[in-house]
């Protein structure tokens, strides 16, 4: 027999106090999409009381599951009033909405949305982490819940491995867990056969015998029968409310008044706070390791970026410590004299030249003293086969030197014996190649012997025999790609750069450069200039600086990526995970936490990929150094930097995903 509601209907839908016994009123509540040209709901007014077990049937599409959301406060009605256990919700806040979900609403979806990788009891229990329960208490109650629904045998087995039957009912348990008042159930049998179907309303039933309100939108006639109240709905509106069931209303278990699960309120303070930095971490971590390998890749982009980043803070380090190094040694024991008018000199004055260099070798403190003639490389033409030819790729400077000069800078010449030709004004014209040019001009050489006899090359139309190779070695990368001739084919350029360099003893470079020029032409020092000394200070300095901007905008590149990287795989697992979103969101979790989870967990992968950045920027710089045997040099600070960098740029990169996450409408979301 069923009994018209309708009387009850009117009196409720006019009510405006605080009557607990009425656990759900809505008055005139009209639901229009945006851009919709007719409202899923129309003007409905409907009273539900404390401990009713209702139904709401109707057709797809006519406006059900758009009630259930605006029920459950997951979506707002376009106009009308909706009171939940007499307080009205129409203007409350987001997060009082979320408080009230949390504390009086449990959802059962048509798709049990359980976690697959987490195990069945941390399932039943989310809703008791959002509440903020202590973790001893969680369990006992998710075990609770559990035994409720016959799964207390499956707590440690991951969600993933139940059946759809199980899973429903592992839903009901997640969502009873909280303690309730009202259960809001869209098709929970919708994907389940009739054995299922039949147990998960068994549950619903002895719940709702328990005090609990239970609204359940279904298409299943059986399930409907098991209500006390049948609410027909089409076209977005009620078409008919009747009573299903005679037998008395049960009397709720729990007085209606007390607060819900609410230990959460007689905790302090801090073990608040560590409770839930403790869940958080959890979730993040269970999170991660769900999808290990991306989680991998991820920590791995990260890595190699930062890595890159605190390898090149090394490297810079190591590089200026062995420029600076080398510098400073070159600015304590070389100094390098420019006289005026070479080609003159060269032509008229080439004993003057000499008595002037040996004079400065002479000097107290000074190793050795040689002049270097330079020619402008464009004004002399070095090939190996015919005059004719095109030069070689790498550009080769032509240079002659006095005999001492590799001697005194030590400088290898192989062989040994033909330092005296070089010098000799007798000689017929001669030279000796570095070895970079050696093989630039596809001249072959031995280490032992040096190059092979009889070769020569064209200077520009004169045959020059090859008598030598040398290796200027690092300190000398002026020299890297260079032909020194013997002083009579410098004659014939006619532009060219006559130097005196001058090795002292360590420490005397300054010194000796006041008097040098003196010695080199007593009538007339100012035919020699020294190139400033003081300018290799501001020279280490620039190089240093400009290294360290180069490798930090590199970096800086690097880091970029990294992070655009990790927005775009943490954006896309907010894709994927939008159902445990939307899920966490009904149940009550705020915006602010899930952002804040997200948030958690570009930090882990920032962090941890950040140690290892800093392990793998380390390792790259020394074996940098090891390999230009360079001592290295590795800012303590190195691997701290690499963790922050980490930390930062990994949060950096979640907060979008994050943001995008944590505005997700759960009722679309739960729909997808
Ligand atoms: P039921 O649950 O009875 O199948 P719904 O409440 O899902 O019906 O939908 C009622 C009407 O509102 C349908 O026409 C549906 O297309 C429309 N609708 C539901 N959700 C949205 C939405 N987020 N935006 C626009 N239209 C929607």
């Amino acid at each position: 027999m069923t009994i018209s509601r309708s009387g009850l209907l009117t009196r409720r839908a006019e009510y405006t106090g605080s009557d607990n016994a009425l656990a759900i009123s809505l008055e005139r509540v009209s639901r229009t999409y945006p851009g919709a040209d007719s409202p899923a709901l129309s003007d409905v007014s409907l009273a539900i009381e404390s401990g009713e077990f209702v139904s709401i049937v109707g057709p797809s599409g006519s406006g059900k599951s758009t009630l259930l959301n605006v029920l459950g406060l997951l979506d707002r009605a376009s106009s009308g009033r909706l009171a939940i256990r007499g307080q009205a919700v129409d203007a409350a806040s987001e997060r009082s909405l979320d408080t009230m979900r949390l504390r009086l609403i449990g959802f059962v979806f048509q798709s049990s949305n359980v976690i697959g990788d987490d195990s069945v009891i941390s399932n039943a229990a989310i809703g008791l982490r959002v509440q903020g329960v202590p973790m001893d208490e969680r369990a006992s109650a998710a075990l609770d819940a559990l035994e409720f629904v016959g799964l207390e045998h499956k707590r440690k087995v991951q969600a993933k491995l139940l059946s759809g039957g199980e899973r429903q009912r592992l839903a009901i348990a997640r969502a009873i867990a909280t303690h309730p008042r009202i259960i809001l159930a869209d098709e929970p049998t919708g994907n389940l056969d009739s054995n299922n179907s039949r147990r998960v309303i068994e549950y619903l039933r002895k719940l709702n015998s328990e005090g609990v309100t239970v609204i359940v939108i279904t298409h299943d006639v059986d399930v409907a029968n098991q209500a006390d109240r049948r609410i027909e709905i089409r076209d977005g509106r009620i078409t008919s409310d009747v009573e299903t069931k005679s037998q008395p209303m049960p009397q709720p278990r729990v007085p209606v008044d007390l607060e819900p699960f609410g230990a959460a309120s007689q905790q302090s303070w801090v073990s608040r706070t560590v409770c839930s930095l403790m869940d958080d971490w959890g979730d993040a971590l269970s999170a991660l390791s769900a999808r290990t390998l991306r989680t991998m890749l991820l920590i791995l982009a990260f890595a190699i970026a930062i890595g890159g980043m605190t390898g090149a803070l090394g490297i810079s380090s190591t590089t200026s410590n062995a420029i600076n190094n080398r510098l400073a040694i070159a600015s304590q024991d070389r100094l390098s004299i420019s006289i005026e008018d070479g080609p003159g000199v060269l032509r008229d004055d080439f004993d003057g030249l000499r008595s002037g260099v040996d004079r400065i070798a002479r000097l107290p403190h000074v190793v050795g003293a040689s002049y270097v003639y330079s020619a402008v490389p464009a004004d002399v033409h070095i090939t190996r086969v015919r005059p004719s030819d095109l030069e070689p790729e790498t550009p080769l400077s032509l240079h002659s030197s006095s005999k001492n000069y590799f001697n005194d800078f030590g400088i290898e010449l192989i062989p040994h014996n033909i330092r005296s030709a070089l010098d000799d004004p007798l000689a017929g014209p001669l030279a000796v190649v570095s070895t970079k040019a050696a093989i630039a001009l596809d001249i072959p050489y031995s280490k032992k012997s040096g190059p092979a006899a009889g070769v020569s090359v064209w200077i520009d139309d004169q045959l020059v025999p090859i008598v030598g190779v040398f290796e200027p070695g690092p300190n000398f990368p002026e020299y890297a790609d260079s032909v020194f001739v013997n002083a009579s084919i410098m004659r014939a350029v006619s532009r060219s750069d006559l130097k005196v360099q001058v090795r002292t003893e360590k420490g005397f470079s300054a010194a000796i450069a006041r008097v040098a020029p003196l010695a080199y032409s007593p009538s007339d020092p100012g035919k020699a200039k020294v190139d400033v000394t003081a300018d290799i200070q501001s020279i280490r300095q620039d190089v240093s600086n400009d290294l360290g901007s180069l490798i930090a905008l590199l970096s800086l590149v690097l880091m970029l990526l990294a992070i655009i990287t990790a927005a775009s795989s943490m954006y896309l697992t907010v894709q994927n995970r939008s159902a445990e979103i939307a899920l966490r969101r009904a149940i009550g979790s705020s915006r602010w936490l899930i952002c804040r989870s997200f948030i958690l967990e570009g930090f882990i992968v920032g962090m941890t990929a950040g140690s290892l950045g800093g392990i793998i920027g380390t390792v790259t710089t020394l074996c940098v150094s090891w390999i230009q045997a360079w001592p290295p040099v590795l800012p303590p600070e190195l691997w701290l930097v690499g963790v922050l960098l980490g930390a930062t740029t990994g949060i950096v990169s979640a907060i979008y995903p994050a943001w995008v996450a944590s505005r997700q409408d759960p009722a679309i979301a739960i729909r997808a």
